[in-house]
């Protein structure tokens, strides 16, 4: 029988080129998975050192505060698997280390329908169920089925359906209690082999207005707005949305649309509101600001952006940014990446 193949560890490893927002940090011990078994390997070495344990994808969606403690695992895994349920439907299973778009883009091709409107999202499958990756009117809980992950504390592998994952709006369980307990391996998607569209979006709408939208053109348009709109993080460093648009109750509304009679809002459950951040920020003047080697993207406002600064800078200019929406509109807004290390 082969011996499960050890995964190198490499002491001190830099980690800007694999950050989107491109920070200068190091990882205390850093490897590659490509395999459940070298994954396996890698969390005894950190098990037997005590070390803490931070999973890596692409890297679009965290903030490098300083250095990072312990074993940082980019998990490499790859292969796409699937199943046809009935002749409509079909359950696709990703390893998590695909990435995002080349999947929505394979699906496309094989006739899977569903995941157009996500088109262009940067990162791996792996981290799509971290904060139930969303845009254009569709979720990634809209089509979950299940994921398979290693939980770190057992080193054994489990599956999570959607209920388990507890999924919001840019929200799981994995960014609250369940924060790095588990590595997740794989995730499968129930898709469509029926050429529906969802073009509720506004945007999207009137992107395809005048036009019989199939997925494709809709993946199409989706692309086409989003690079319109979202800096490249190859040329300017970023994490795409720095902060979640808020919600606030209809009192909040009433009170703030007697000051901002042009405040926009989307409708929720319950009678709450979605606020756009942008907006919120774009009014406190802050649009395409630049405070040092870090700022704000200059045709979107809730895009900070990187022109050689660390994280840490970043991190100040995303405090004084909530500072000044509170002070104006009484609302917190929160941090949408995640954060990881301390300043050296
Ligand atoms: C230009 C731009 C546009 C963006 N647009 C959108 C958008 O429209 N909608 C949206 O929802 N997001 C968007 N994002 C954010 C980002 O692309 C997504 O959150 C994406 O899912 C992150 O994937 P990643 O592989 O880069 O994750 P990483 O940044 O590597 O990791 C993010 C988090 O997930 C954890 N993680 C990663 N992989 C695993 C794994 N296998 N198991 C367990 N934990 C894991 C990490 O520890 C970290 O906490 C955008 C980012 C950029 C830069």
């Amino acid at each position: 029988m082969n011996e499960p193949q050890i995964p190198e560890i490499v002491e001190q490893a830099d980690l800007q080129a694999l950050n989107s927002l491109a920070v200068a940090a190091q990882a205390e011990f850093f490897c590659s998975v490509t395999t459940t078994e070298q994954l396996i390997q890698a969390l005894n070495f950190a098990n037997e050192r005590q070390l803490p344990v931070t999973a890596l994808g692409g890297g679009s969606n965290l903030v490098l505060a300083g250095d990072i403690s312990g074993l940082v695992i980019y998990l490499d895994l790859m292969g796409i698997s699937h199943q046809q349920l009935t002749p409509e439907q079909v359950h696709v299973s990703f390893a998590a280390g695909e990435n995002w778009h080349s999947a929505v883009e394979y699906c496309l091709q094989q006739g899977w329908y569903g995941l157009e409107n996500l088109s262009l999202i940067p990162g791996n499958v792996g981290a799509a169920p971290i904060q139930n990756i969303g845009a254009y009117g569709v979720e990634l809980s809209d089509v979950f089925v299940r994921l398979e992950a290693i939980d770190t504390r057992s080193g054994l592998a489990v599956t999570m359906d959607s209920q388990a994952c507890q999924f919001g709006y840019r929200d799981s369980i994995f960014k609250r209690s369940d924060r790095n307990h588990y590595l997740i391996t794989e995730v499968t998607l129930a898709l469509s082999t029926v050429a529906e569209v969802n073009i509720e979006y506004p945007a999207l709408a009137s992107a395809l207005e005048g036009t019989d939208p199939t997925p494709a053109s809709v993946s199409d348009a989706v692309c086409r707005i989003r690079r319109s709109k979202l800096p490249d993080p190859a040329v300017t460093p970023n994490v795409g949305s720095f902060f979640k648009n808020p919600i606030v109750d209809k009192q909040h509304l009433e009170q703030l649309t007697k000051d901002y009679s042009e405040l926009p809002f989307y409708n929720q459950q319950a009678g709450d509101v979605k606020i756009p951040a942008a907006w919120l920020i774009d009014q406190c003047g802050y649009l395409g600001a630049r405070v040092g080697d870090v700022g704000v993207h200059e045709k979107h406002a809730l895009v900070l952006v990187n022109f050689g600064g660390s994280g840490a800078e970043i991190l100040q200019l995303a405090a004084e940014i909530q500072a000044a929406v509170k002070a104006r509109f009484d609302i917190a807004l929160e941090i949408e990446p995640r954060i990881y290390g301390s300043p050296r």
